[in-house]
Order: C-alpha cells, then structure tokens, then sequence
C-alpha cells in the first residue's frame, strides 16, 4: 500500500477502541426505525470531534445526520451508516457495526487533514433500514441530489463484494363478505376468509410459472373471530420480490389478480392497499466494486464468491438507482452465522465483529481516498450507472 493508504489504515487502527465501543454501545440499546435518538446522537457526536460539519436532523427524518468534512472542489463520496435493531432480537442484523464502520472510515479520512486530496466526504445516518425507508425520505430530502458515490458495508458470515437485493413491495389485501351463524343459516353469508385462502392458492399456483428470482410471501392477518360465525372479514399481506423494477411490478399484478380472482369466485369486495414504501432493487457498480475489492485484499483480506440463492432486500437499492453505489459484505460473525438470528446478536459485539468493522473502515475509507485522487475513477463509475 502507498504511504497515504497506510496513513489511513493507521488512523483505523488507533481508533480502533473507541470505535469498538461506539459499536458496542448501539448493540446494547437497540432501537427500532426512526427511533434512534441515542443512535445517531452519538455517532453524529463522535464525527463531530473528528472535525466534520454535523447537521442533525436532514432531510425531515428526526435521527438522520450528515457529517460533512470538505477538503475543497471536487468529488462528493458519501458513505453511509445504519443503526436501527430488529423489533424483538435487537442488533441481530448488526446494523451496529456499519454504523461504527461508516463512523470510522470517515474519521480515518479526516486525520489526513490537509493530507487529503479535494473533494469532499459525506458520512450520512441513515435510520430505519428494517422497514420505513430511512434512505427513501433521505433521497427525497435531496441528501443524494449532489453526491458522486455511495458506500456502506453491511456484516455477514463471509466477506462478499456483491449479493442480488431484491426490489420489494408489500401489499394489503383486506376483504369484505357477510356474517351468518355457520350452522344454522351458512348460506346466508359471505366467507371473507375463503377468499383470503383461495387468494394464497392463486399464489401457490402462479409460484410455478414464477422465475426462480422473485419472492412472493404472505400471512393472513385477519382469518376471522370465532369458528361459528362466517367471517365478515378476513385480510392478508404479501411482499413482492424481483431483481429488476419491471420484473417486481409485473409480478405484484398478478399476485393482485389473484386476490381480484379470489374476490370474484367467493363474492366479496376487495379492498388493495400498499404497505411501506418500496426498496428498489440493488443496482451495484463495477467500477466501485473493484476499487473496494482491491483495496480489501490489500488489507489481507480474503474475498468469498456471491451465494446465488441467498437474496434479501434493502433501502440501498433505491440509493443504488440514484448514484454509483456499492453495499459490500464485511464478515463480523463466524461462517454459517445467519443474519436476524440469536447467534448473529451476539457475534455482532464478538471478535470476528471487530475485525470485520476494522476492515469495512479502511476499505471504505481507502476506496473514498482512490475516488478523491483520482476524478477519472468518478466519471468511470457514473459511466458505468445505468440502472434498469
Ligand atoms: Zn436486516
Ligand atoms: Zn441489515
């Protein structure tokens, strides 16, 4: 590594205890989406004793910030930190070591001071990954409009430079029949919930002529109040997955015509509603990834290959749209740790966490330090953003 990378990776290193802290302070006060207070209270503190500008508050979103350490004209790379837990299982995704990641790869930058090239540094929190679209309000604020490049690494079990995020929507089905006592007058009344399970058996069938890379998955959330009266009402949800945005809005009507069909064959009104906003699908940049990737060997890492049929969703999809963005995979628990599990809550505070939250720093911050050197390396990427 050059003199300056070193530079960089030094400044990881002797943070490396507080940043560890930091981690570990989130991970013991989980709090869910939009909820961060404490969260995005103190990285936005500890950015602001390493020199950066902190705006509290951005884009309408109460526990969003953006740090901002200007080095002059030129490029603006952002690099983004989450930090909101699971409902339930707290830090079981590790949000808590991006957080500390996004924190450290910036500070690392900053300690270059004068020593950095122009250009200038983002580190944005960004709330609510879990559900709500932290990063959906935050590119609707504009908190995207002028950046060049986005980064964030997210823990795993392996490091992986790039796994398919699925775009999704959720979507409400809420249908209407007619109460009748089920024995003594059952023709006189509407099934609500038949409608519900003949709207899952429509899915089930059209799950055959699916491509193997969507998702669709449901559970009924109203199937009635007792077993002798016919339900008046029943309701259901659903998420539709699909690695491409045409691809995910073809599929939802059809899992909408199945409820409509459902509707139909039992004789109740259907009421369609959406739920949250959408996660787009992850739109990854080569130019990024290989930058990242070359830095991450350089730090003695070893990269595993993608997992095909391992597929999820994020907000970073929608980023992902908007500018050259990258969502790397940073191991911080043991190999066959799964993410949103007990085992995965507690290796996110263990020592694989702090190596896998060392290494996403540097690599962040050093391919930050590649773009800001080099402007060519921008306009590659930007060239290479085309979103479907
Ligand atoms: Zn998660
Ligand atoms: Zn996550």
């Amino acid at each position: 590594m050059t003199t300056i990378k070193t530079r960089i990776a030094d400044a990881v290193d002797a943070l490396a205890g507080d940043l560890e802290a930091l981690s570990h302070r989130i991970h013991a006060h989980p709090e869910l989406g939009y909820q961060e207070v404490q969260a995005s209270g103190w990285l936005a503190d500890f950015l602001d004793a390493q020199g950066f500008a902190v705006e509290r508050g951005v884009g309408g979103v109460a526990t969003a910030f953006r740090a901002t350490f200007d080095a002059g004209a030129g490029p603006t790379i952002a690099i983004l930190c989450e930090y909101d837990a699971l409902p339930g299982i707290g830090h079981a995704c590790g949000h808590n070591v991006i957080a500390a990641a996004g924190a450290g790869a910036g500070a690392a930058l900053a300690a270059l001071k004068d020593g950095l090239p122009a250009g200038r540094i983002h580190v944005i929190g960004t709330p609510a990954e879990e559900g709500g679209g932290g990063k959906v309000k935050l590119i609707e604020g504009g908190l995207f409009r002028h950046v060049d490049a986005a980064m964030m690494v997210h823990g795993f079990d392996r490091n992986v430079l790039h796994q398919t995020l699925l775009g999704v929507t959720r979507v409400a089905f809420e249908f209407a029949g007619k109460a009748a006592h089920a024995s003594v007058d059952p023709w006189a009344g509407v099934n609500a919930l038949d409608a519900c399970i003949q709207t899952f058996n429509a899915v089930a069938m059209l799950r055959q002529q699916m491509r193997p890379d969507c998702r669709v998955h449901g559970i009924i959330t109203d199937g009635g109040v007792v077993e002798n009266v016919i339900p008046e009402r029943a309701a259901a949800t659903f998420s539709v997955r699909a690695p491409r945005i045409d691809g995910m809005w073809n599929l939802y009507e059809r899992v909408v015509a199945c409820a409509e069909g459902a509707a139909q064959a039992t004789g109740t009104t259907l009421e369609v509603r959406p739920i949250d906003v959408v996660y787009e699908p992850m739109h990854s940049n080569e130019v990024l990834l290989e930058l990242f990737g070359a830095n991450l060997q350089a730090l003695g890492v070893a990269i595993d290959p993608p997992m095909a049929d391992r597929t999820a969703s994020s907000d970073i999809g929608n980023v992902s749209q908007v500018v050259p963005t990258i969502h790397p995979w940073i191991a911080i628990a043991p190999r066959g740790t799964a993410i949103h599990t007990r085992d995965f809550l507690h290796a996110a505070v263990g020592p694989t966490a702090r190596a896998g939250l060392l290494a996403g720093a540097k690599a962040m911050a050093l391919t930050t330090l590649d773009l800001l050197s080099n402007p060519d390396l921008v306009a590659k990427a930007k060239a290479a953003h085309q979103p479907q």
